[in-house]
């Protein structure tokens, strides 16, 4: 059947689902195509449903080191996965469930279940139908990849999608890939008593940061017991019995790692490679990514992009500020931009990385004349009361109009403190504005005027 709407929107992850009810608000006829489970990758396989497990794994920790703090538990701690996987399904169910009745109950909404392809400029056919719009909205996210030699002599892998199935615990869980999905995966089943051994390819793990960082994030999982092997060409990965067996070529360390279970985790791919976009004319880059401008508008006048799907960041908030940013320049003729984005991320293993603008890597790349402060979480009050003292937290400036340049804080709460200075950030504002408040004593954040206190040049 054909059918005109006002705007299409395909793809209900963390843009299309708002930006339809906002266009749907502002009195527009939405048309809303969701091929998979409603809520996309954060709700369903990524963000909710991990950190939803990464809870459980701090709670299996505590119980672990109960004993620390004068807790008495008597027995060994055992983990019942069943109930782990139950409660991770609950939380991600509610979510998944709360975006589909939204989408399902939008006034002027018509919700569409299949795989949208482009037709033509403004035109989708979703299963048997036909849909014409003026404005299309692409929110399709992307997959894990997997790359040619897993696929191999049937292989058994594992991603972050097949994770979600597991309710028992891997004997020995072999990770490749050592950035985000792979980090967070591999100290959770640690924690639940896997044994856990993360293959990186590159010098070190997380390598777009700082090597401080890599090298404090490496401490955390080792000193869990988790076997870390960076300088890792994966050269042949078989099956070895019911398990696994992947051959690495490494500085040091066994050539052949076995496991019961592997995951990959090695980045990911936008969902663009099915979607009839030369039909409409819409163009992407090498890798697979549309091509959007600063105001995420297509080569396709007709047609934007949001989300992972468009290259210009690959998280939960930065989709999300590509709605708002497509629906302000939209209804209200903002002229908001992408590029006006500060980089701001956390890695969720325990403790966190926050994160926000340059590295200091960068900062020297660029050339920038800076200072850098850098303090241990060992020296922040709250972390040693806690006794969560792993990490540190570093900053730097530039020197010559006192702007915050970016910060990492690895140490417990610094996924939330960095925030302070993200702020400071978007706000414009000298590091001297945040050295010179009094903040709550005792918090992480506190430390944070202390820590510009001791700024030094940066070499
Ligand atoms: C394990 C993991 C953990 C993560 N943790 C975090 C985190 O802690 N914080 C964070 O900020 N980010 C995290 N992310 C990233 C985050 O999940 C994504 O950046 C976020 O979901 C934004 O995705 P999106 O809006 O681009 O689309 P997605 O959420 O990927 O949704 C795209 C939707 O489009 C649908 N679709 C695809 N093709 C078609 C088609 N042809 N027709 C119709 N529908 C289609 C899909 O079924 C899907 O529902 C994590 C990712 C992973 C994998």
């Amino acid at each position: 059947m054909n059918s005109s709407y006002d705007a299409i929107v395909i793809g209900t992850g963390q843009a299309g689902p708002s930006l339809a009810a906002r266009l749907s608000g502002a009195g527009m006829s939405v048309a809303v195509i969701e091929l998979g489970k409603f809520g996309g990758t954060c709700v369903n396989n990524g963000c909710i449903p991990t950190k939803t497990l990464v809870a459980s794994a701090y709670a299996a920790r505590l119980a672990q080191r109960a004993g620390e703090y004068g807790v008495e538990i008597g027995e060994p701690v055992r983990m019942d996965m069943k109930r782990v996987k139950a409660r991770k399904d609950e939380v991600s169910g509610k979510s998944n469930k709360g975006v589909e009745k939204w989408m399902r109950t939008l006034a002027n909404g018509t919700v569409y279940q299949g795989h949208a392809r482009f037709v033509g400029k403004k035109a989708v056919s979703v299963n048997d139908d036909l849909l014409i719009a003026d404005r299309i909205f692409i929110n399709v996210g992307g997959r894990p990849l997997v790359p040619e030699w897993a696929t191999v002599d049937s292989l058994p892998y594992l991603t972050n999608v097949s994770m979600m199935d597991v309710d028992f615990l891997p004997e020995h869980l072999i990770v490749i890939g050592g950035s985000y999905v792979g980090l967070e995966f591999g100290q959770m089943y640690r924690r639940f008593g896997s044994q856990v051994t993360i293959i990186e390819m590159a010098p070190r793990l997380i390598a777009r940061e700082d090597e401080d960082v890599s090298q404090g994030v490496q401490a955390v999982l080792e000193q869990e017991g988790i076997e870390v092997r960076h300088d890792a060409e994966c050269f042949s990965v078989s099956k070895e019995g019911s398990g696994v067996a992947v051959n690495v070529r490494c500085t040091s360390g066994s050539p052949k790692v076995l496991g019961s279970h592997l995951l990959l985790a090695v980045g990911r791919v936008p969902n663009t490679d099915d979607l009839g976009l030369e039909a409409a004319g819409i163009e992407t880059d090498q890798r697979g990514y549309i091509v959007v401008d600063e105001q995420l508008r297509t080569s396709n006048p007709n047609a934007w992009a949001l989300g992972d799907c468009n290259g210009k960041g690959a998280f939960t908030h930065t989709s999300y500020n590509d709605y708002e940013i497509v629906a302000d320049n939209l209804l209200n003729n903002a002229g908001r931009k992408w590029t006006d984005r500060i980089t701001a991320y956390a890695l969720f293993i325990d403790p966190p990385l926050g994160r926000v603008g340059m590295t200091e890597a960068e900062v020297k790349r660029a050339g920038i004349q800076a200072l850098v402060a850098k303090r241990p979480m060992t020296r922040v009050a709250r972390a040693v009361e806690k006794g969560e003292t792993q990490g540190f937290m570093k900053v730097v400036v530039d020197s010559g109009n006192k702007r915050i340049l970016g910060a990492s804080i690895l140490g417990t709460s610094g996924d939330e403190a960095v925030h302070s200075l993200l702020d400071a950030m978007y706000a414009g504002l000298p590091y001297t504005a945040v050295q010179r408040g009094v903040r709550i004593h005792p918090t992480v954040s506190e430390l944070i005027p202390t820590l510009l206190g001791d700024l030094q040049p940066l070499r």
